[in-house]
């Protein structure tokens, strides 16, 4: 790597650290906007991950335009964080116009994918779009009939990464249902450390979201992640420790209004597991309804394995607790009159 290349990695370094630690301060001080969001530019991939409910292998890309209209709704709902998820992302032909309007929004802009699409030259347009996080999932060591995500493949790709990105790079591994070796996890997470990037465990839900309790094998290899955490700064809280052991949790899930899922139709759900709830159009979406569903329990929170979501709840765990309020209007017009509401809301700010 050229030194210029070092410094200016550095410098957008810095730059980030800075805008998350405002992001977190706005979030602390406000419950009033979605934190993160994610948002579907293509349904279509271009893999057939076997556990995957979140793919299709022919839709088209959403219009630019009208991904720009989203983009500018969330703005305006106030939104800190966007990643741009599938699907596969990089089929979408106008993705780098879509992150640069994310930043002229000054919104944090992020995205997932499997990797397989990364070129020298893709990961230059995106450092020129001012891309600021990348998350790769790889799955397995060889590809197998579950999983093509896999090191043996995508290892190139990584070094590709930590050669040109100007962005952070996540890594994240996996253990759970469906994976045949979970001793892998292990052997991605050493990698991505050795490449310098940070590094994640996922534990796969179920086709509902929920959890499935990992076995020995699976648990053995969680501790060691867990052990090499403490040196690379993955993140293990304490919902992951609930979920690797098969315990419930008890939190406060504030889909629907501090994190929002922005389907390929533009409709908002509470997250990819729960899709079909509220389904609402994003423009139709009020302040009205994110304030309801900030208070709304949500059954699935127990067993929920959807990390993003849980990490998001974190900054508001502390707040005033949830108890669904009257709804008395049709869903996207609500207000909210009742005298336990009011307390509510004078609690959460
Ligand atoms: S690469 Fe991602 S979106 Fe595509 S099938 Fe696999 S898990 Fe699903
Ligand atoms: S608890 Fe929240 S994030 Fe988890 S599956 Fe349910 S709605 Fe989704």
């Amino acid at each position: 790597m050229t030194i210029n290349k070092k410094i200016r990695q550095r410098v957008r370094f810095a730059h980030r650290r800075l805008r998350e630690w405002r992001m977190i301060a706005k979030g602390l001080l406000s419950t009033r906007h979605p934190v993160l969001a994610h948002i579907i530019p293509t349904r279509r991939c271009n893999l057939s991950c076997t556990y995957c409910n979140e793919f299709d292998d022919f839709s088209n890309p959403v219009p630019t335009e009208e991904m720009r209209r989203r983009i500018d709704r969330l703005a305006e709902l106030g939104t800190s964080i966007i990643t741009i998820s599938g699907g596969e992302p990089l089929l979408h032909p106008d993705l780098d116009d879509i992150i640069r309007h994310m930043r002229h929004r000054g919104i944090i802009s992020g995205m997932i994918t499997n990797g397989y699409l990364l070129t020298v030259e893709r990961i230059e347009r995106l450092n020129r779009a001012g891309l600021e996080h990348l998350q790769i999932s790889i799955d397995n060591a060889q590809p197998d009939a579950v999983s093509k995500k896999s090191l043996k493949v995508l290892d190139k790709k990584l070094q590709m990464l930590a050669e040109h990105a100007e962005f952070g790079v996540n890594i994240n591994s996996v253990v759970g249902s469906g994976i045949a070796h979970p001793e892998d996890a292990l052997t991605v997470a050493n990698r991505a450390v050795a490449l310098g990037f940070s590094s994640t465990l996922g534990i796969i839900h179920d086709g509902s979201g929920q959890l499935q309790p990992l076995k020995p094998l699976e648990r053995e290899v969680y501790e060691k992640i867990k052990q090499l955490g403490k040196k690379s700064f993955a993140r293990f809280n304490a919902f992951q420790e609930n979920i690797a052991h098969g315990r419930p949790n008890d939190w406060r899930c504030r889909a629907g209004a501090r994190y929002l899922y922005i389907c390929e139709d533009g409709l908002v759900h509470y997250c990819s597991q729960q899709r079909g709830y509220p389904a609402i159009s994003l423009f139709d979406y009020t302040r009205e309804q994110m304030r309801h569903e900030f208070f709304a329990p949500k059954s699935c929170a127990p067993y929920c394995t959807v990390s993003c979501v849980q990490q998001i709840a974190m900054i508001d765990n502390w707040r005033a607790p949830q108890k669904p309020l009257p709804r008395t209007n049709p869903p996207g017009l609500e207000s909210i009159q009742s005298e336990s509401s009011e307390k509510q809301q004078a609690l959460a700010k």
